[in-house]
C-alpha cells in the first residue's frame, strides 16, 4: 500500500517536472526584445529573434522559415507602434496561429506598454513615412525599458503560471541590476547634456529624451526618406550657423549620408550599435548602453 502511495507520488511528481520543463517559445522582433526576454525568461524560454542589428526592422523579407517560426511561437515580443507593420501582419496572417494574433495574450507589443513620443497630431502622409501610433523606437530610454519589462515579466507568468517564482525572481535580478546600472550610465553621462547631434533617422528620440541631447537635424528630409542634395546643402547652412558634436547613424544605414555630410562640415560620422549585436561586445541590453555612451562620450570635447 506504502509503495503504490509513493510510487503515485513519484508519478505526479514526474508530470510537474514535465509540466515545468516545457519552454514557452518565443518569437521577438528585435535584437533588443530578444534580449529582454532571455534575461526574464531564463531556462523557462526559447528564443528566436525575426531581424538582426544589421538589418532595417522597418522593412524585412517575410520569409517562409520566419513564418515556421511565428506558427511554433507561445508569444510574439515586438516593437509595435507599426515599426513592422511592413512584414509582420503578414507573417501573423500565413502563420496560422491564432493564439499570437493582436488582441490575444500571445502578442506583446512593448511601444504600447509606454508613453510614446512623436504621436503626430494629424496623420498627413505627405509628412513622408511616418510613425502614425507615435515613435516605436522606445528601447534606449531605460526608464521606459523597465516599465516594459515589468509588464513582460507579467506576460510570461499569464502564459505559464506554473514559474510564477522563477519569473518573478529573474524580473527582481534585472530590476536591481538595471536600476544599478541606470544611476551610473546617467552619471558618466552628464556631458552629453546638452550637446548639439545630428541623426540619420527617429530612431535616438527616447535616448535624447532621456539625456538630453539636442537633435541638431535629421538626415532623412522627411521621416523613411532618404537624403538629397538639396537637404544636406539646408543642414550644412544650419549647423554653421549652430554646429553639432556628432552625425550618427547605425549599421542598418547606409553610411554614405552621414559620411557626405561629415565631409561638408567637418563633423564626425559615428556609428552607434542602437541594438543588441550592433557593435563588438554588445550582447546584451547592459552592454548596449554601456557602448553607445561610451562612444557618444568619445565625441565630446
Ligand atoms: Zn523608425
Amino acid at each position: 500500500m506504502k509503495r503504490t502511495y509513493s510510487l503515485v507520488l513519484f508519478l505526479i511528481g514526474m508530470g510537474l517536472t514535465q509540466a515545468s520543463v516545457a519552454k514557452l517559445n518565443i518569437f521577438a522582433c528585435e535584437p533588443e526584445w530578444a534580449s529582454l526576454v532571455q534575461a526574464l525568461g531564463g531556462s523557462q524560454v526559447t528564443t528566436t529573434v525575426a531581424t538582426t542589428a544589421h538589418q532595417d526592422p522597418h522593412r524585412i523579407e517575410p520569409r517562409p522559415s520566419l513564418i515556421a517560426k511565428v506558427r511554433r511561437a507561445d508569444l510574439l515580443v515586438c516593437s509595435g507602434a507599426e515599426l513592422e507593420i511592413g512584414w509582420l501582419p503578414m507573417l501573423q496572417r500565413q502563420a496560422g496561429n491564432r493564439k499570437v494574433l493582436p488582441g490575444r495574450v500571445g502578442y506583446f507589443e512593448t511601444a504600447q506598454q509606454v508613453e510614446r513620443l512623436g504621436i503626430p497630431e494629424k496623420l498627413d502622409r505627405s509628412m513622408g513615412d511616418v510613425h502614425a501610433s507615435g515613435n516605436p523606437h522606445v528601447h534606449l530610454d531605460p526608464h521606459r525599458l523597465l516599465k516594459i519589462a515589468s509588464a513582460l515579466s507579467e506576460r510570461l507568468i499569464t502564459l505559464d503560471p506554473s514559474n510564477t517564482a522563477h519569473y518573478r525572481s529573474r524580473f527582481d535580478d534585472f530590476t536591481s541590476r538595471w536600476q544599478q546600472a541606470v544611476q551610473q550610465w546617467q552619471r558618466i553621462a552628464e556631458p552629453l547634456k546638452g550637446a548639439r547631434v545630428v541623426v540619420h533617422h527617429q530612431d535616438w528620440d527616447y535616448l535624447f529624451d532621456w539625456l538630453q541631447i539636442v537633435k541638431a537635424g535629421s538626415l532623412e528630409p522627411k521621416p523613411g526618406l532618404p537624403t538629397s542634395a538639396g537637404h544636406l546643402a539646408k543642414l550644412r547652412q544650419a549647423l554653421k550657423e549652430e554646429p553639432a558634436v556628432a552625425i550618427i547613424y547605425t549599421h542598418y544605414q547606409s553610411p554614405k549620408a552621414a559620411n557626405r555630410l561629415s565631409q561638408l562640415t567637418g563633423i564626425v560620422a559615428l556609428e552607434l550599435p542602437y541594438t543588441v549585436g550592433g557593435g563588438e561586445g554588445v550582447t546584451d541590453l547592459f552592454s548596449l548602453y554601456d557602448e553607445t555612451l561610451k562612444r557618444l562620450l568619445k565625441v565630446i570635447p
